[in-house]
């Protein structure tokens, strides 16, 4: 189509780009929503959490781009991701941003929402299960438990310094959950410990929770803050007494005839 003000250029429709959650590893916990809007992307990009199992239900003819982060170049990082958007978009191409678990949970979709509504393009949004609520479930924690937890936190361990997270105000939920927690683990659990809660209090830490790699190991924050807690990342933490309720839920069921 051609529009006659605008001395002959072709005019294209503006682009939608999808904020889509991939889910916190494993490709089949994925919504059936995110493969539709995969299948349908010219352009896919995508975070470093983002398994590449997810990406086979790209098509084939799509531009897949990895604009995860590396460490220190955070802003920059993100500020090409924020552009290749933009100018895909204007350009008329559907887009997907993939990010890892749900895009609103520390993944910074809401700045990226609110940039692209700015630039004029529209967005849609495909909620992802998020590594904060699904990982503890799938490693055998409940973190809600009738008699136990009525209570979480869901907090990041990586503020940026200054806006280091006041441990009191967290350490009163029943369970606590730590995302990006892996580097400053030690601080996290002396500021929990002396914001009162016992350091006998039971933590697990998932590593590559969901994906073939996962390692669950159980410690408690005296454990933790005497740095014996060794993890790498991604890891989350999740902190409190649900974390004993592993023993009962991953006890050993033997298989027997079902009785009629
Ligand atoms: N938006 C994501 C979280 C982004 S912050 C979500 O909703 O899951 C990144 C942090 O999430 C990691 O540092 C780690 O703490 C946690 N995380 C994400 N995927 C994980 C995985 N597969 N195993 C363990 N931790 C994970």
């Amino acid at each position: 189509m051609r529009d006659p003000h605008e001395g002959g250029r072709p005019l294209v429709t503006v682009g939608t780009v999808h904020l889509v959650g991939a889910g916190p590893g494993d490709a089949e916990l994925l919504t059936v929503k995110a493969v539709r809007v995969l299948g349908a992307a010219d352009v896919v990009l995508h975070d470093r959490l983002v398994d590449p199992a997810v990406l086979v239900y790209a098509r084939d003819r799509a531009e897949v781009i990895d604009v995860g982060k590396r460490p220190g170049r955070a802003e920059q990082i993100q500020h090409r991701a924020m552009r290749l958007m933009v100018s895909h978009a204007l350009a008329g191409r559907t887009v997907v941003r993939l990010k890892g678990g749900d895009p609103f949970v520390f993944g910074r979709g809401g700045e990226e929402w609110i940039h692209l509504v700015e630039a004029g393009i529209p967005v849609e949004v495909v909620p992802g299960v998020s590594s904060a609520l699904a990982l503890p479930g799938l490693a055998g924690i409940p973190i809600t438990h009738r008699g136990v937890a009525s209570s979480v936190t869901v907090v990041t361990g990586h503020a940026p310094t200054g806006h280091a997270p006041g441990w009191d105000r967290h350490a009163t939920a029943d369970t606590v959950v730590v995302l990006m927690g892996v580097e400053h683990r030690r601080e996290i659990a002396a500021g929990l410990i002396a914001a009162g809660r016992p350091p006998h209090d039971p933590v697990a830490a998932i590593e590559q929770g969901s994906t073939r790699a996962e390692r669950v190991t159980v410690s408690d924050l005296a454990g933790m803050a005497a740095g014996t807690l060794r993890i790498s990342a991604p890891a989350l933490l999740i902190i409190g007494p649900v974390v004993g309720l592993r023993a009962r839920t991953m006890a050993r069921v033997e298989k027997r005839a079902a009785v009629a």
